[in-house]
């Protein structure tokens, strides 16, 4: 792992058509300057790379009774990708094999888990990773999972985060709950920077 070659996972994700600037609004209303779309970004396996290494560099370096066993993501939207990735580099790392799980999305159902992936989290020390995390939902599911199965999730780790879910209020330290990106948002008109832009632009054509 090369240290050195800290990514700048913003401009990264701009360069490869992952990530757009502009003015966008979620469901809960709140407006950000970036639109995330993580599919242009995983079929780049040279890109991705660095950006696992970011995610995993915290763990490779962990004793063997506390190490990462099992690695598991929400499968949707390429977690099952980001999963195997993460997983696999800490196999590489560290020697030891971790497993790569994910959880499924049920329409009616919630997040449940299938494929007897159930072995690989019960009594295991567990890292749940995501790629973006917008509502929450699909992270906190795959934590839902890994703890009602009876895993000891250690931590939780993203490429992007808009912020929706509170890592204490999960039971997580803010050591445990980190992103490559920790993405801003803003209630629309005044706190937003591209509301505010434009108010003032429409007030300096109306003052001519
Ligand atoms: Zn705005």
């Amino acid at each position: 792992m090369n240290k050195a070659k800290k990514i700048n996972a913003v401009e990264e994700l701009e360069r490869l058509g992952a990530a757009q600037r502009g003015h966008f609004f979620h469901n809960d209303l709140s407006h950000v300057e970036w639109s995330v779309d993580l599919r242009h970004f995983y079929p780049q396996t040279m890109e991705v790379g660095p950006f696992v290494d970011e995610m995993v560099h915290r763990y490779i370096t962990r004793a063997a009774h506390e190490a990462i066993e099992t690695v598991i993501a929400p499968g949707e939207n390429g977690g099952n990708i980001l999963s195997h990735l993460v997983a696999y580099s800490l196999t590489t790392y560290t020697g030891r094999q971790v497993h790569a799980v994910w959880a499924e999305n049920e329409p009616g159902c919630g997040w449940r888990i299938f494929h007897g992936f159930e072995k690989y989290l019960q009594g295991k020390r567990v890292l749940v990773v995501d790629g973006v995390i917008v509502d929450g939902r699909a992270t906190q599911g795959a934590i839902n999972i890994a703890r009602s199965t009876g895993g000891f999730v250690q931590g939780v780790e993203s490429i992007w985060d808009w912020g929706s879910l509170k890592p204490m209020e999960m039971r997580f330290s803010p050591d445990q709950w980190h992103s490559l990106v920790e993405g801003k948002r803003w209630a629309a008109g005044i706190d937003c920077p591209t509301c505010k832009a434009m108010a003032a632009d429409i007030k300096e054509i109306a003052a001519k």
